[in-house]
Formats: structure tokens, C-alpha cells, sequence
């Protein structure tokens, strides 16, 4: 088998991520073979090589590659970390049975490509496969982004004008590939917007309505590339992504 490079050994078996492998080589707190090993290019092979990390040694076995859909409920952080209302935390029963289905193999350590808003709700893919959350993330990624937005009061012609011309985020100007003031529904009190994007920009959906003159009610995201929100999975509920869906997003 081929060797690879020790930092994404570490990231591939779950210890943490790439930049957090890097800085525990460079502090002294990984061994190859019995030595410390204080750079993260040096070439491992698994298989062959005895690595520990805090005097704990690593499995010969990679945790499997998970990629899950997840509709994440208002309020929960797309962090990586421990807090209570981290989405990843919204995945604290899948492991309950995890050493009894997987005996032996290292706990996938999860995290979310790319970012929603503490505020928004919807489509957020939750996976512990940092290429692929890359591809999804960058933001010179070809994926569009839809989302719908429910906004306070009334919508008038100038106001779509306005968000399809752009506007500045992050230093870059941003123009939406789609605006679409959506038909009034008679249970919906609220006008609605269809917004695609494909920069995705930290903010910058809220940013193209607040610099219309809008404001925004909700936002919720609905679809990223080819795959669409799953119309019956509920709030805080995950479904995992199976080939054909990891296709619509690849
Ligand atoms: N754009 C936003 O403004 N917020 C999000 O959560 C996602 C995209």
C-alpha cells in the first residue's frame, strides 16, 4: 500500500483535523516507530508503521467515510466542537450502537462542509471526509445553493432589482444566479423569495436582502448542486447520503 502523509493519516483515523494534526506533530505528541516525529510531511503507511498520538496508539483500521444530510433547526452552530448546540451534537445517538456494530474500528470524527447561519435552518451535509466537504465548501465551488427566504412586509419590483444586481461580501461583490419572488400561498402569511447562490459567502444570502432594503423572517436551505432536502425529514433529523446522492453533489 501507499504511504501518506502523517497530518492526514491523522485527520483520515478521526484524531482531529488536518491543522489540529499538524500542530499536535509539531509539539512533540506523536511517535513513528518509537520516535517523536515533529513533522507532518513525513510518509507513513498504517499498516506497517506503529503510530501513537498522546501515548495512545493509533488503529491499523480508518474509520469508514461518512456523508449525511442533515436539516438543521435553528439555534445549532455549525462547529466542529463540543458545544451543547453544536449540529454535530445532533448525531449523539447514531454512536450509541457504534462499538457493537463496528467493533474495533475508530469513532468517525464529523463535521459539516461548509457553514449555516446560528439562525438558519435547512440542507447542511455532515461528514467526516474532508475532501469531499471541501469540494462542497469553497467557496469557488460550481455548486449552486438555493435557498427560500420568508421576509417582513412587502416586496415591490425595486427590491428584486436591487438584490439581483449584488452586492459587496467579504470584499467580493456577489451576484445571485437566481431571484424568484415566489406565489403567495393562502397558508403562508409571509412573502417568500427563491434565491440561488453559488459563491456562499459567509452571510451572504442576508446580505443581498438587507442591502435591498429588505428584512428577513427565516432562511432555510433547500438545495446544494443536484441534491435536494428531502421533503419529509424533519427538523434536526439526518438521513445518510447513498452513492447516487453523493453523485448529485460530486
Ligand atoms: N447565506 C446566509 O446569509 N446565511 C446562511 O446561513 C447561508 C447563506
Amino acid at each position: 500500500k501507499e504511504s501518506k502523509r502523517l497530518s492526514k493519516v491523522l485527520a483520515a483515523a478521526g484524531v482531529a483535523s488536518r491543522r489540529s494534526s499538524e500542530e499536535l506533530i509539531f509539539e512533540g505528541k506523536v511517535t513513528v516507530n518509537g520516535s517523536v516525529c515533529t513533522s507532518p510531511q513525513t510518509r507513513v503507511d498504517l499498516s506497517k508503521d506503529s503510530i501513537y498520538v498522546n501515548g495512545n496508539r493509533l488503529s491499523k483500521r480508518l474509520p469508514p467515510k461518512l456523508h449525511f444530510a442533515l436539516n438543521k433547526p435553528k439555534g445549532y452552530i455549525c462547529s466542529n466542537g463540543k458545544e451543547p448546540k453544536s449540529v454535530v451534537s445532533l448525531f449523539d445517538d447514531y454512536w450509541k450502537s457504534w462499538n457493537k456494530t463496528n467493533p474495533g474500528i475508530p469513532r468517525p470524527r464529523l463535521f459539516t462542509a461548509g457553514r449555516l447561519d446560528v439562525a438558519t435552518t435547512g440542507l447542511i451535509i455532515v461528514t467526516n471526509d474532508g475532501d469531499f466537504a471541501q469540494q462542497i465548501s469553497h467557496p469557488s465551488s460550481k455548486f449552486t445553493k438555493e435557498y427560500i427566504a420568508t421576509i417582513e412586509g412587502t416586496i415591490h419590483r425595486r427590491h428584486l432589482i436591487a438584490i439581483s444586481e449584488g452586492t459587496e461580501v467579504e470584499g467580493v461583490h456577489c451576484v445571485p444566479d437566481y431571484v424568484e419572488l415566489l406565489p403567495a400561498q393562502p397558508d403562508v402569511p409571509r412573502p417568500r423569495l427563491r434565491i440561488v447562490v453559488h459563491e456562499g459567502r459567509n452571510h451572504e444570502v442576508r446580505e443581498l436582502i438587507k442591502n435591498a432594503g429588505l428584512q428577513i423572517h427565516s432562511l432555510k436551505r433547500v438545495r446544494i448542486g443536484g441534491f435536494r432536502l428531502p421533503s419529509d425529514l424533519g427538523l434536526g433529523k439526518y438521513t445518510e447520503l447513498k452513492e447516487a446522492d453523493l453523485k448529485l453533489l460530486g
